[in-house]
């Protein structure tokens, strides 16, 4: 008996079509899946509050940040070392990057460098 013709895979047959298809689509689900969560982090972090004394992002109690929050699976307050000031010690979120001598500084208001001259202490 001549042996059957076989492609190269096991699973060349339309079940293989069916796997592949389905392992397609649940890559494509995956891929948006984290391109959401990346798009909910980065308006959570436009929108959301901030604790000062935290050093994280909080919901302020409104029901679309505490779903999103939840969505996200942070806690709350959701610490963000990365948001935080330069200045060793604080814990406020930057809001000013001022290139210095030394370097790039990102800083709150309350620590950016100032120029000399202007008035500024
Ligand atoms: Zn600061």
């Amino acid at each position: 008996m001549a042996e059957e013709l076989k492609p190269t895979g096991i699973y060349y047959c339309e079940t293989a079509d069916v796997y592949c298809s389905v392992k397609r689509k649940l890559k494509e689900a995956e891929d948006q899946k984290a391109e959401l969560k990346e798009a909910l982090e980065d308006m959570v972090e436009q929108f959301g509050y901030w604790s000062d004394g935290a050093g994280g992002f909080i919901t302020g109690g409104l029901s679309a940040l505490e779903l999103a929050f939840r969505v996200l699976g942070w806690e709350e307050p959701h610490i963000s070392k990365g948001h935080w000031c330069d200045e060793p010690g604080c814990k406020k979120r930057i809001s000013c990057g001022t290139p210095t001598p030394d370097g790039y500084r990102s800083t709150c208001g309350d620590h950016a460098p100032r120029k000399e001259g202007n008035g500024d202490v």
